[in-house]
């Protein structure tokens, strides 16, 4: 019988690492983190790993692919691993891959998740094609911006063209719909052994400045000149109102389903759906992450909804490896690697 001993996973050492690892050994798989020279502190303290791989530039991946191959470790790609490599490069990882590479490519590119989500059925923030349309509050946000930083709001076409002087050089921008409602990411799981989504948490994100400017009066914030950036620094644990559940379970199915029209088996495996819901419990879905979300650190020994399912700790990353350990025992590996 095939056994989980012959494969070993592997990661970069950043992201959501610590808790893909640690799941991987929980469910007994060997370990191998790739980790860029003085960032292995975590990775040895929190033993996760069996193995640290130091490299100098993340380009390097590529140069250990051979060796990657010959351990038959299996790679999990999360957001550093994507923003790194890129989508573009993602074709080019021949060592064994959980989940389809090709989807990767949807959420890095603004109109194609949009089609996406939208084919999927999913209620989005309006997008404005020009600036002189901007009729209700929007969110400016530009191409290539690191974690949220930078982005402005704008209530009007004299306000954008005031605000965007600030950021020159930024031609290559889209202006979104601003809802003004709370923000909610779902982590959700498909596995396509057992053919069911599972809700695994949800968290919403602890952004600097905007989560702090509410501590200051609005007469301070005027004062100061105060500019709202979304820069991400970490993430607090959610649950949400039990009856807004059944529609959060019929979102995920859908965009499951749409994905398998865009390419190769579609989406499985972890992925999340970013929304912000506003006072009328309209989720307005602003984007999707094909992978793994940082969100889902919290729940390293599982969440208030893998509680109900488990009767064992089961964060995100134990599920991906126990995904891939149930398709090894019944001989169906090719159906979890894409
Ligand atoms: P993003 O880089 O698209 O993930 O956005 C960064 C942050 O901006 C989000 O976590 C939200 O706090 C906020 N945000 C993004 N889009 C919207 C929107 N359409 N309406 C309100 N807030 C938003």
């Amino acid at each position: 019988m095939p056994s989980i001993k012959d494969y070993k996973i592997a990661t970069l050492g950043s992201h959501s690492a610590l808790q893909i690892l640690k799941g991987a050994k929980d469910e007994g798989f060997e370990t191998i983190c790739i980790c860029m020279k003085g960032k292995t502190k975590p990775y040895e303290s929190y033993k996760v790993a069996d193995r640290i791989i130091e490299i100098d530039k993340f380009d390097e991946f590529f140069t250990l692919q051979d060796e990657l191959i010959k351990e038959k470790a299996i790679i999990i790609p999360h957001g550093s691993f994507v923003s790194y490599i890129g989508p573009k490069r993602m074709n080019d990882v021949k060592v064994m891959h959980y989940g389809t590479k090709g989807i990767l490519e949807f959420e890095s590119d603004r109109e194609k998740e949009r089609e996406w989500l939208l084919d999927a059925g999913c209620r989005m923030p309006r997008i404005f094609d020009k600036p002189e349309d901007i009729d209700v509050p929007v969110i400016v946000k530009f191409h290539g911006a690191n974690g949220g930083k930078g982005y402005f709001v704008a209530n009007s076409p004299e306000d954008f063209y005031e605000g965007i002087k600030h950021y020159p050089g930024n031609e290559k921008y889209v202006l979104q719909e601003y809802i003004v409602g709370v923000p909610m990411y779902t982590h959700y799981f498909y596995s396509p052994l057992t053919e069911e989504l599972e809700i695994m948490s949800f968290d919403k994100r602890y952004e600097s400045n905007a989560d702090s400017i509410g501590r200051i009066s609005a007469q301070d914030q005027l004062d100061a000149k105060i500019k709202t950036s979304y820069t991400i620094t970490g993430n607090m644990p959610l649950v949400i109102r039990e009856s807004m559940l059944p529609d959060v379970f019929e979102m995920g199915e859908n965009v499951v389903k749409a994905s398998r029209k865009l390419v190769g088996k579609g989406l499985y495996g972890p992925f999340c759906l970013e929304a912000i819901v506003d006072p009328n419990l309209n989720f307005y879905v602003f984007e999707i992450s094909a992978r793994i979300v940082a969100g889902t650190n919290p729940f390293v020994h599982g969440s208030p909804y893998t509680w109900l399912r488990y009767d064992e700790p089961m964060s995100t990353g134990r599920r991906i490896a126990r995904d891939i350990k149930m398709a090894i025992e019944q001989d169906r590996l090719a159906e979890v690697l894409g």
